[in-house]
């Protein structure tokens, strides 16, 4: 695909989307790393529900350095995975306190050495907390929308994600990453791919081979 064809997909899917944006609620950097990590094979409707309990008593780096993790691991329990999660929390919060002054850092080479933060998560907090998209969160939605559209045949993140780079203009990665999740949840689902309505089917590899090809 070129990068003409791309730039198109994202202009149609903004049309269709006008207010696809992060559906993860917070109010500072450090709120948004807490709820990506806890968004983590759980959805981020359930992460909201969860982390308003949460942030309304510890909401800091400080606040969680001294607390039992036992107090964390009862309030994040809804999300999955709580005890390790709890204790990436814990464990980042240590390092944000005595490494960055209780300030979460602002790149990407930094975010990525925190507990519980890999690529992806950080990709989500230099665009949505920072303004400063610096790729693209590849999650279970751009994995499937990229492979389906043709954008990439790797099934590794990280080769998707560059396999992305290389083909959109860094202008867009903000719209993109959005898009991917809106357009993921809504039309091109896992299972059931509402193709019939999809408003780039006719740039999509599957809908060309498998849909219109049958
Ligand atoms: S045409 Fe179907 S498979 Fe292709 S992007 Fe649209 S919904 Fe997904």
């Amino acid at each position: 695909m070129s990068t003409e064809q791309i730039v198109e997909i994202i202009n149609i899917l903004k049309k269709f989307y006008p207010d696809a944006k992060c559906s993860l609620n917070f109010t500072t950097p450090f709120e948004l790393l807490i709820a990506v990590m806890l968004s983590a094979q759980c959805t981020d409707e359930r992460v909201n529900k969860t982390t308003p309990a949460l942030f309304a008593k510890y909401n800091k780096p400080e606040d969680f350095i001294n607390l039992d993790i036992s107090i964390i691991e009862s309030i994040i329990h809804p999300c999955g995975f709580y005890k390790n999660k709890a204790k990436n929390i814990k464990n980042m919060s240590i390092i944000l306190h005595e490494k960055y002054n209780g300030i979460v850092p602002r790149t990407m080479e930094e975010l990525v050495t925190l507990p519980g933060i890999g690529r992806k998560s950080a990709n989500v907090v230099m665009l949505d907390a920072f303004n400063s998209p610096q790729g693209i969160a590849v999650d279970t939605h751009a994995k499937r929308i990229s492979n389906r559209l043709g954008l990439s045949n790797n099934s590794d993140p990280l080769k998707i994600e560059q396999d992305l780079i290389n083909l959109i203009p860094s202008e867009y990665f903000k719209d993109i990453n959005h898009l991917f999740v809106w357009h993921g949840r809504n039309t091109c689902k896992a299972h059931t791919q509402n193709c019939s309505i999809c408003p780039i089917k006719n740039f999509c590899k599957y809908f060309k081979t498998t849909i219109v090809g049958h």
